[in-house]
């Protein structure tokens, strides 16, 4: 057999459309026959610097007409109508550069492809994490990397560095790069499994997708564009391509496989994974046809012996964006700089929310919420103790040193949640809601001790939390994850540290709220959203 070489992922086409950020930085020289686009490696810096900033505000044209599709969708429930309009709202809060889209925001990555006739002269990971840590200095952004000192000792890195960072090399004489900012739910919603040959037909593919298609459930904010990728010449490789499938890197690939073992998209089967993702009903967040905007399905080569099958979403906080250094200068893709033109004249009409005060005592505020069935819209007004993981964990430790629950945790509702950093003469920072589930385990012991009655975050709950509530009387209510701009602008009205202040986004907080929204998810009598669909 003749040797073949195969670009293992040949995309067709870039249709991007880029910006030119500057012209300095580059120059040609000339190598014998060879032209050597040398880059100043500050130019690497500044391109990291404008990619991470302009999409921690700012999201692609394309995402937010999905958005705005959905509002035109008669199909389309009032929940998946409402979700949407926020987050077109939230869009248009965002843009103005102040509160970043969402308030995690993320881990810093770099994908980039460098031309084997591009010289920098530098070590360009440094170079690129400077401009990414000179980012997330000036801007109102949040630090969430956690660096470990000793297997059990952990600090935030106050930075946000490390960024994940991976250079590939290429022919010819430019760069090209995915920067994306990727945050701890989405990436969380990353799942590899290790299926065989007997996956790979109709039936097998087709009850796979459904089954699996529930572990995404809601926690990374729906509606989601959803990657899967079957195959890979390893677990890695198939990982990677999940990544970049789910940023709209691979949208160019060919949709037919060859003997020399391309990568393709499968148009077919992203067509029924689509439906399947309409059939689950999780909708965007609280039930209805949008839980994923888009499915990417992509195949690739595999060991005769091994089929790793990849999944994952990029959330509502689609921040994924390109940049490129040519000869002609440095350029970055051209995000969307006025959300404000996919918003309806008006907000879609929806049933009147039931509206709670949440400063009345603790009893009497479980009493009216006993009122209502699971699903009910709410409008939640008054305080609420903010608290996290580590404020979780040290709970815990003095529950087990023999110490009372905090008061301010008996008497107020907890909202789970970190907020990126405060603008100035704000009350607060983006605020939007962390995943519930990662408290799962704290809810039996903490109720038992007249804490966390009421709870307040994204995503679904285990069978213990339903216990619990359904035991203590407690309610878990879900927020809209994503909106998070928005929600710190209209929504909260004053933010102060009450406990572990050296937690940095972690610390206990007191917050008051206006008008906050929220759904009933779990209730007092053993209901739950989320166990409902998926029965
Ligand atoms: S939109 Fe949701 S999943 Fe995405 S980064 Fe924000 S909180 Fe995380």
């Amino acid at each position: 057999m003749d040797f073949l070489y195969q670009d293992p992922y040949p995309i067709l086409k870039d249709d991007t459309l880029y910006k030119k950020i500057t012209t300095d930085y580059v120059s040609v020289q000339q190598l014998g026959d060879r032209e050597i686009l040398t880059v100043d490696p500050k130019g690497l810096e500044l391109l990291a610097e404008t990619t991470m900033s302009d999409v921690s505000f700012m999201l692609r044209a394309t995402h937010l007409q999905k958005l705005r599709n959905i509002l035109d969708d008669p199909e389309a429930t009032d929940n998946d109508r409402f979700v949407a309009y926020n987050l077109l709202q939230n869009a248009v809060v965002a843009v103005e550069g102040e509160l970043p889209s969402c308030q995690d925001t993320g881990t810093a990555i770099v994908m980039a492809k460098k031309g084997e006739n591009v010289y920098t002269g530098a070590d360009d990971g440094e170079w690129l994490s400077k401009g990414i840590f000179n980012t997330y200095q000036k801007r109102n952004l949040r630090y969430s990397q956690i660096v470990p000192i000793s297997m059990f000792e952990e600090k935030n890195s106050g930075s946000n560095l490390p960024a994940q960072i991976d250079i590939y090399a290429k022919k010819g004489a430019s760069y090209e790069f995915l920067f994306l900012a990727k945050g701890g739910g989405s990436a969380n919603k990353t799942f590899l499994y290790q299926k065989t040959k007997s996956l790979l037909n109709e039936k097998s593919l087709d009850e796979f997708v459904r089954e699996r298609i529930m572990d995404l459930g809601t926690s990374a904010c729906p509606p989601y564009h959803l990657a899967i990728v079957i195959g890979g010449t390893s677990a890695e490789a198939n990982l990677a391509a999940v990544k970049k499938a789910s940023a709209g890197y691979f949208d160019h690939l060919p949709t037919t496989g060859n003997m020399a073992g391309q990568a393709f998209r499968d148009l077919e089967w992203e067509k029924r994974v689509q439906l399947i993702c309409q059939e689950s009903h999780i909708g965007a967040q609280f039930g209805g046809k949008y839980l994923t905007h888009d499915v990417r399905v992509i195949r690739l080569p595999r060991h005769a012996a091994s089929c790793p099958v990849g999944m994952g979403v990029s959330c509502s906080a689609d921040r994924n964006i390109k940049g490129k250094i040519t000869k002609e200068g440095i350029f970055v893709e051209q995000l969307e700089t006025n959300p404000r033109q996919f918003l309806p004249a008006t907000a879609p009409h929806l049933e009147a929310p039931v509206e709670i005060n949440l400063d009345r005592p603790m009893k009497e505020v479980l009493a009216e919420l006993s009122k209502y069935p699971i699903k009910t819209r709410l409008k939640l007004n008054g305080t609420l103790i903010v608290a996290r993981d580590i404020a979780h964990a040290k709970i815990k430790e003095l529950l087990d040193a023999g110490k009372p629950m905090p008061e301010y945790f008996k008497n107020h509702p907890v909202y789970y949640a970190g907020p990126a950093k405060t603008p100035e003469g704000m009350p607060s920072g983006s605020f939007g809601p962390t995943t519930a589930g990662r408290m799962d385990v704290y809810v039996d012991e903490f109720q038992a001790a007249g804490g966390s009655m009421i709870m307040l975050a994204k995503g679904n709950r285990s069978k213990e939390v339903m216990n619990a509530c359904q035991k203590y009387g407690g309610f878990y209510l879900g927020s809209i994850g994503g909106p998070a701009a928005i929600l710190a602008k209209e929504n909260i009205l004053s933010v102060e540290v009450v406990d572990f202040e050296e937690l940095g986004m972690e610390a206990v907080r007191k917050i008051t709220i206006k008008d906050f929204p929220a759904f009933i998810i779990t209730d007092d009598k053993g209901n739950d959203f989320f166990a409902n669909l998926s029965h």
